[in-house]
Protein backbone atom coordinates (compact mmCIF):
# COMPACT_ATOMS: atom_id res chain seq x y z
CA UNK A 1 0.00 0.00 0.00
CA UNK A 2 1.51 3.07 -1.19
CA UNK A 3 1.42 6.19 0.96
CA UNK A 4 1.69 10.19 -0.09
CA UNK A 5 1.54 13.54 1.26
CA UNK A 6 -0.30 16.26 -0.79
CA UNK A 7 -0.34 19.40 0.90
CA UNK A 8 -2.12 19.01 4.21
CA UNK A 9 -3.75 15.85 2.59
CA UNK A 10 -2.69 11.95 2.81
CA UNK A 11 -3.05 9.95 -0.34
CA UNK A 12 -3.01 6.15 0.37
CA UNK A 13 -3.64 3.35 -2.79
CA UNK A 14 -6.36 1.59 -2.67
CA UNK A 15 -5.15 -2.49 -1.99
CA UNK A 16 -7.82 -3.58 -4.56
CA UNK A 17 -7.45 -0.71 -6.81
CA UNK A 18 -3.74 -0.09 -7.97
CA UNK A 19 -2.93 3.24 -8.35
CA UNK A 20 -6.76 4.65 -7.07
CA UNK A 21 -5.66 7.01 -3.73
CA UNK A 22 -8.33 7.66 -1.01
CA UNK A 23 -7.65 10.94 0.53
CA UNK A 24 -7.39 10.56 4.71
CA UNK A 25 -7.35 13.15 7.13
CA UNK A 26 -6.24 11.18 10.10
CA UNK A 27 -7.18 14.20 12.48
CA UNK A 28 -10.33 14.73 11.76
CA UNK A 29 -10.66 11.59 11.19
CA UNK A 30 -11.71 11.07 7.54
CA UNK A 31 -11.24 8.67 4.46
CA UNK A 32 -12.71 9.11 0.93
CA UNK A 33 -12.93 5.11 0.87
CA UNK A 34 -16.39 3.30 0.56
CA UNK A 35 -15.82 1.35 3.65
CA UNK A 36 -15.24 4.43 5.41
CA UNK A 37 -17.69 6.66 4.28
CA UNK A 38 -20.93 4.29 4.80
CA UNK A 39 -19.88 1.56 7.50
CA UNK A 40 -16.94 2.95 10.04
CA UNK A 41 -18.29 7.22 9.87
CA UNK A 42 -21.30 5.75 11.36
CA UNK A 43 -20.15 3.90 14.11
CA UNK A 44 -17.26 6.09 15.02
CA UNK A 45 -14.41 3.98 13.93
CA UNK A 46 -11.74 4.31 11.30
CA UNK A 47 -10.61 2.36 8.15
CA UNK A 48 -6.95 0.85 7.79
CA UNK A 49 -6.19 3.66 5.53
CA UNK A 50 -6.03 6.37 8.11
CA UNK A 51 -4.81 3.58 10.57
CA UNK A 52 -1.97 3.61 8.52
CA UNK A 53 -1.69 7.52 8.58
CA UNK A 54 -1.74 7.73 11.96
CA UNK A 55 0.93 5.25 12.45
CA UNK A 56 3.67 6.63 10.29
CA UNK A 57 2.64 10.34 12.28
CA UNK A 58 2.96 8.30 15.37
CA UNK A 59 -0.80 8.78 16.53
CA UNK A 60 -1.30 5.53 18.03
ZN1 LIG B 1 -10.19 4.31 4.06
Amino acid sequence: MDLKKEGKEYKVESASKKGEFYTVDPYKPSCSCAHFIFRMRKSGGVCKHIIKVRKLLKLE
